[in-house]
This record gives C-alpha cells, structure tokens and sequence, in this order.
C-alpha cells in the first residue's frame, strides 16, 4: 500500500493549487488558461492513476472492474501525455511565442508525437500492444509501450530545452521556478525507473506546479486587480516579448481624457467601478479571436488592448464602444462625466517596431491632430517630424547639452503706462543639427521627465547672464530680463551659489534678472525652495508667477509669496472674446492691482486685445503682437529701432 502514498498527497496538491487559481481569479488570459489545463489533467491522470493501482491489489478483477481498469489506461495514458503538451504551450505563451504555435510547421512538429500517441492508442483497442487488462493479471503493459515512453520523452527533452533557452526572455525567479518543475519530473521518473513501485511522479509534478503558482502565476504583480485588468508593467513586459517574437498583432491605446479630474469627482472607488466597467464593455465587443484580446490600465486613465492583428473594424472601436456601454454612459453623463476616449491604433511590427516607441507614442497620441477627431492612426503619426523628435529627445537634449546647441530667443515686454519696451523674457530653444529648430514647449517638458533640465537650465542661465553682460540693457531701454526656472532647478540647493557665481563671473547687476517661476514650485514646497527664495531675493533678485490661470491658481499664493510680478497666462487672454472670460480677466487685473502686484499678460496677438488690455489698466503686455521671440542680435536690433 504504501507505494500509493504519494499518488494520495498528490491530489489534494492539485486540488488546493485549483481552488487558489479560482480564489485567484486566475481564469482570463492564455497563460492561465493554460495552466488551469495543466492542473486538471494533472488531477484527473492522478486519480486514473490511483484507482488503477487500487484495482491491482484485487486480483482477479470482475468484469466491471476490468472494463474500468481498461478505460481509466486510456485516461490515464492519454491526458498525462497531454500534460506534457499543454505545459510545454503554456512555457511558449509565459514568453509570448505563441505566433510560434500558429505557423504551421512548428504546430505540425508540436502536435505529432502526441497524435502519435492517441493513434498507437486507438490501434491498442484491437491489439493490446501498448497494454492489456485482463482479470487475472490486471494491468499489464505491451511490447509497444516504450514507444510511448520515447513520445513523452520527446516533450519532457523540448520542453527542459525551451526552458533553458528562455532563461533570456523570463524574470530570474520565474525562470528557476520553471526550471525547477522540469528537474523535478525527471528526478521522479528517474526514481521510478529504479524503483518502479514508488509512484513519486505526480507528486513531484504537484510540487513543481506548485512552485511556478507561487513565483510565475503571480496575478497581483501582473494585474490592476481594482479594475479587474492587467497592468501597466505588463503591458510592457507583453510588448517587448511579442516584439521580440516577431508576432503581429494590434495595440489599441484608449485614453480617458480628464482621467485625473474624473477621479477626484466620481472619488477611487467609484472610479474604479467605472473602468473596469470600460473593460467589460471592451471584453465583450465582437471580437473574431476573443481569447487573443488582452487589457491592460495605466492609471490615471489609459487602456492599452493587444489584439490580433486581422481584427477588423478597429477603426470604429470608439463607437462600438459607446455603443456597448449604452445606457451606462447616459448614467455617468447625468452625473456629470463625459465619456470621450482618445483611440490610437497601432499595429505592429508594421507601424513600429522599437517597444520604446510604441509606449511613447501611447503617452503622446492625442497631443497630434487627427484628421478624424479624437481616432489617430499611429501610421500617420510616426511619418511627422514632431514624433521623430520626440522619439529621439533623450539623443537631442544630450547632444545639445554636449555640443552647446541651445540658443536662447528674446522675446520684448511692452510696458503700458510709458509705451516703450521695458523688459524681455529669454525662451530656449535647441537647433539641432539633425532636426533644426526646436521648441520648448516640446523639450522642456521632457528634459524635466529625463532629469536632464538643471544642465539646460545651466546653460541658460549662463548664456542670459553673458547676454547681460555684453549689453547696456538700461541704453536698449530695459530694466530687466526675465529667466524661466524650472521646479528642478527651485530645488537644488546649490541655486543660489551657482547664480552667485555667474553673477560675480558677468559682473551683472541682480537687478537685472528678474527669476520666473510657476505656481508648481510652490506646491513642490520644500525648505530647500524657500531658502533659495528668500536667499536670492536677499541678493537683490526679484520673483515673478508665471503662467498664472493655468490649473488652479490660487490668490493665497500669489498673496503670501514674495513676488513682485504675476504673468498672466495667454490661456485667459484668449478667452475674453466671451462675456464672463472677459469679466475674469478684468477682475484678475483688479485683484492684482489691489494686493499691489505688477501684472504681465502673455499672448497679445492682435491690435483688439492690446487696445482691450490697455483699456483694463493692466501694467504690462507681452505678444506676437510687438514681436515673436527673437536671436539675440535680432532682438537687439528691434529695440533699437523702437526706442
Ligand atoms: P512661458 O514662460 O509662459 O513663455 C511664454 C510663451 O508664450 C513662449 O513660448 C512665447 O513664445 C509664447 N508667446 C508669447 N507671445 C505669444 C503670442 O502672442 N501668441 C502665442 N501663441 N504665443 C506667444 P515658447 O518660447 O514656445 O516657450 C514655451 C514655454 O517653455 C515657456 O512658457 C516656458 O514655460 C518654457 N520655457 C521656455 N524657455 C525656457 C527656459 O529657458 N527654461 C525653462 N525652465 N522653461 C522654458
Ligand atoms: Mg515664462
Ligand atoms: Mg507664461
């Protein structure tokens, strides 16, 4: 009896891996599917097993007996076989071969021992040459029996040979794990083949499944379980793996637009419920090969499918969504959100092929216009020169900073109450020597995400404070020249010694300098933002708020901080051909005048909205309308002509 031991613990092993997988809600997805499989078959070749091994111990067997004895080898020798196949697809789909499995030869040389088996099965019915029950004997295995041995063999020898070569594509642990698995069975069926009464196999089967449950199917890693989709990190991990294997398929990036705002309105809980509301609607859609269909959330608010690449109709996915989701819509809209998605449909290899852009161009789709509203074709996106920048920014912004190739762009401030020019803002730009001109709007915010934007803002600062030194700024009719810093630069502690330094270096006059900053910085606050404030306002250098009306701006703020100038975004200027826009601008110019700030509006473009600010009584005008910024010698040359 005791040989049967390990064949009993292996069942409740399988079991208690089963009940997990589903507490786990580990049902969805190839990989799972897969090793759900691999689990059942493994359960149910045990229990054929087990009960075959009972049966032997009561000879002569009836003749139900018997027949069952018969039917369970068929069970047993089929479905174990099967075990081998399906662990050996389930390794393929961990590391995103399955494009492998659908060309014909790999799927041909996949399936062919395993139907060799089931046919030296079939014929076993007539000839009993892979085994015989008899009542007297029992179980007794065939002169063809090895045959099966060398098929299961075949696998056990691919499979432990893909595991190795996977080592490549697959997290250290997981690879182990799986490794692990492998050995494990050959250890069994080594044992066996010595001692062919210890029936270890399946459960040192259990235990390797066990493991590759415990450290490769680990959905909390791979999932956003609060809205029931994979995760961010996997999408990228999925991507460089389906790239690598050369597999096509289709990436569709849905964004939510607002996201941010529609989480502080409907608050985590509800918002979650409402993406995961967005998924079920996507899961449900018509697809062709629904099992090829992965979701994946990047919080705040992007849904990234991976489909197969001949789904039809991805064009219109936008409103087959809406019209899934239907009356649930109309209910968030009575509650105040609009459901808006922004849809960019990539398909790969075709469109690109490096994961590094594909995410990328997921992050910037919607800051392209489409011809067709709110639906981008990232075939039409790639060809534009704005993405072959931004795909190459890390490149640029090094380069620029090596080779010196940002150039600082003046732009004139026109003062109201004199009607001379009175002060100047310095814009970077970089010309590069591969894609010209570029604008900050483009690089600032990306050399802030590549943690490159102190050394441009050094060299800014270097190039404004040489600009200084080399002009008689009071001759040109200037008091001041305006630098942008940036929230990285607010929080180096070292700020003011560097302008210190530059300073001394220039021998430039403090008050010539006027220090722009935004309102982020202020709710980046930290002690270090402080001191260097109050250190540089000490140095005899003075603060403006720049962009203000952007976000919500707060008069607390602009109240409780040091500043001597407030710059109003172009944004609120823009908005005064409306009765109520031009009402908030009027009493922004009111409220600064009375806490005694100075005020800068940006963005004049026309001779309407000059008249209008100067109507308003506001201080300072700053537009295309008196000039675009200019190179340095140009700028020069315009203030001399205006004085
Ligand atoms: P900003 O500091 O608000 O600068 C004003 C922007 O408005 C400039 O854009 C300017 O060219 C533009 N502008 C001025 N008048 C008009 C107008 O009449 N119509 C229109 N459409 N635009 C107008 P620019 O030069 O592209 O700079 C964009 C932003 O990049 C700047 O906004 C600033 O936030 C950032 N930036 C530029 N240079 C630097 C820099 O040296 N350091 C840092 N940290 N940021 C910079
Ligand atoms: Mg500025
Ligand atoms: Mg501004």
């Amino acid at each position: 009896m005791k040989e049967i031991y390990f064949h009993i613990c292996a069942i409740p092993l399988f079991t208690m891996i089963l009940i997990v997988c589903y507490s786990r809600k580990m049902t969805k997805g190839n990989a799972n599917r897969l090793f759900l499989a691999m689990t059942v078959l493994s359960l149910i070749s045990t229990v054929a097993d087990l009960i075959m091994v009972i049966l032997s111990y009561q000879l002569p067997l009836t003749d139900a007996e018997r027949l069952l004895d018969e039917v369970l080898g068929y069970v047993y020798l089929s479905l174990h076989n099967l075990t081998n196949v399906v662990i050996l697809l389930f390794l393929l789909s961990l590391t995103r071969m399955t494009s492998l499995i659908q060309k014909k030869r790999i799927k041909f040389v996949i399936s062919l021992p395993y139907v060799l088996i089931v046919a030296f099965l079939i014929q076993n019915i007539f000839t009993h040459t892979i085994f015989s029950v008899t009542s007297e004997a029992g179980y007794a295995r065939g002169v063809l029996m090895p045959m099966i041995y060398i098929m299961a063999a075949l696998y056990g020898i691919g499979g432990l040979g893909y595991c190795i070569y996977s080592k490549r594509f697959l997290a250290k642990n997981k690879w182990v794990s799986l490794l692990c698995m492998y050995l494990l069975s050959y250890f069994a069926v080594a044992v066996q083949f010595f001692k062919p009464k210890l029936l270890l196999e399946m459960f040192c089967n259990g235990l390797g499944i066990m493991g590759v449950m415990l450290s490769v199917m680990r959905p909390e890693e791979r999932m956003d379980s609060m809205v029931g989709m994979e995760s961010w990190k996997s999408y990228r991990e999925d991507l460089r793996n389906i790239l690598r294997s050369g597999e096509q398929v289709a990436i569709v990036v849905i964004r939510l637009p607002n996201s941010r705002e529609i989480l502080s309105f409907l608050g985590e809980h509800k918002y979650n419920d409402y993406v995961s509301e967005i998924g079920n609607a996507l899961r449900a859609l018509p697809w062709n090969h629904p099992n090829h269909v992965e979701l994946y959330f990047e919080r705040p608010g992007t849904i990234y499918l991976i489909v197969d690449k001949d789904e039809k109709e991805m064009e219109s996915i936008g409103d087959r969504l809406y019209a899934e989701l239907g009356i649930r819509l109309q209910e968030y809209a009575a509650n105040g959100v609009r459901f808006e998605p922004q849809v960019c449909l990539i398909r790969c290899p075709d469109d690109l092929k490096k994961a590094e852009d594909i995410i990328s161009l997921g992050h910037m789709f919607y800051t392209f216009d489409s011809g067709r509203e709110n639906t981008f074709q990232a075939k039409e996106l790639v060809s534009s020169r704005v993405f072959a920048i931004r795909s190459h920014m890390e490149e640029i912004l090094k380069r620029a900073i090596q080779e010196q190739n940002i150039v600082m762009h003046y732009q004139p401030i026109y003062d109201v109450r004199t009607g001379c020019f009175h002060s100047a803002e310095a814009l970077a730009r970089i010309v590069d020597p591969e894609f010209g001109l570029i604008s900050p709007g483009i690089f600032i915010p990306a050399s802030e995400e590549l943690g490159l934007i102190v050394h441009i803002g050094d060299e800014v600062l270097e190039q404004v404070f040489r600009f200084i030194s080399e002009h008689d700024l009071e001759a040109l009719g200037l008091e001041y020249i305006e630098i942008n810093l940036s929230v990285a630069q607010c929080m180096q502690s070292v700020l003011p010694e560097k302008i210190r330094h530059l300073q001394q270096k220039y021998n430039v006059d403090p008050r010539h300098v006027n220090l722009e900053i935004t309102e982020t910085t202020f709710e980046n606050i930290s002690e270090v933002v402080m001191e260097n404030v109050h250190e540089l306002i000490r140095m005899g250098y003075t603060f403006a708020l720049d962009d203000y009306g952007i976000g919500y701006s707060s008069i607390q703020r602009v109240n409780h901080f040091p500043l001597k100038l407030i710059k109003i975004d172009k944004s609120m200027l823009d908005e005064v051909s409306s009765r109520n826009g031009r009402m908030i601008l009027e009493h922004t110019v009111h409220m600064m005048r009375s806490i005694e700030k100075q005020l800068v509006v940006e963005g004049a473009e026309t001779r309407v909205a000059v008249d209008l600010l100067k109507k308003m009584d506001c201080d300072y005008i700053q537009g295309y309308y008196f000039s675009r910024p200019l190179p340095a010698e140009d700028f020069v040359r315009f203030l001399e002509e205006h004085k």
